[in-house]
C-alpha cells in the first residue's frame, strides 16, 4: 500500500470509529472535566480518574488500530512528561528522577529515535503509570509501517485526539501547580544503566 492509500484508509477508519462510538463513551469524552471534578479537588487523583477514563475509551479504538504489545515504535518518539507524571511514576514504582538535566527545549526533534528510559525488551516497564501521551498515541493507519521513525516525521497520518480529553489533562497540570513538559529521557535514566 503506497502512502495516499494508507492515508486515505486511516482517515475512512478514524470517520467510522468516530460515527460508531458509543453513546456512553461519547458522553464521557465531552463531560469529561465534569467526571474528574466529580472525583476528588486533588490534582494526583483526577489524574487517575483521567487516565480510568481514558482506558475505557482508549480500548474501543483498539478495534480501530494496528498498535499492539512489541511494536514500540512510537516509544522511540519525543514523550513529553509533566511535574504530575513525573511525581506519579516515582510513587509508584520507586524510580527516582535525574539529579540533573539537560535544559533542551521540547519539539525540535532532538529525542526522536532515541528509545524511552523505560523500554525494555519485554515492552514498556512502567506501563500501567505510563505518561498521558503514551496513552493517547495511538494510530489508525492499516498497519505501523508509517509509524518507523525513519517515516513518521514525513508521512502525515491522522491520529486519534479528543479534544476535551487534552483540555482536561492541562487543566489537571495547571491545578498541580506546573505546566512545564519536558521529554522523558532528560528526567530517567535509562533503566539498564
Ligand atoms: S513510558 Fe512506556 S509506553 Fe511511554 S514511551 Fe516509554 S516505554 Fe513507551
Amino acid at each position: 500500500m503506497n502512502t495516499r492509500e494508507t492515508q486515505l484508509v486511516a482517515k475512512t477508519k478514524l470517520e467510522m470509529l468516530t460515527k460508531i462510538m458509543p453513546k456512553k463513551l461519547v458522553l464521557m469524552t465531552q463531560h469529561c472535566q465534569q467526571v474528574i471534578d466529580n472525583t476528588s479537588p486533588d490534582p494526583s487523583v483526577q489524574l487517575i480518574a483521567l487516565y480510568q477514563l481514558m482506558n475505557e475509551v482508549y480500548e474501543f479504538i483498539d478495534n480501530f488500530t494496528p498498535c499492539h504489545k512489541g511494536c514500540n515504535h512510537c516509544c522511540c518518539y519525543e514523550v513529553s512528561l509533566s511535574e504530575i507524571e513525573i511525581r506519579f511514576i516515582e510513587d509508584n514504582t520507586g524510580i527516582k528522577r535525574k539529579q540533573d538535566r539537560e535544559n533542551i527545549k521540547l519539539g525540535k526533534g532532538v529525542f526522536h529515535g532515541k528509545p524511552c528510559p523505560f523500554l525494555t525488551e519485554e515492552g514498556c516497564a512502567v506501563y500501567p503509570v505510563r505518561p498521558y501521551v503514551c496513552r493517547r498515541h495511538v494510530t489508525v493507519a492499516p498497519d505501523n509501517t508509517c509509524c518507523d521513525t525513519n517515516l513518521s516525521q514525513t508521512v502525515l497520518l491522522p491520529v486519534v485526539r479528543f479534544e476535551q480529553i487534552d483540555e482536561v489533562f492541562g487543566e489537571i497540570c495547571k491545578r498541580y501547580g506546573h505546566t512545564e513538559r519536558i521529554d522523558i529521557r532528560q528526567v530517567f535514566e535509562p533503566l539498564s544503566r
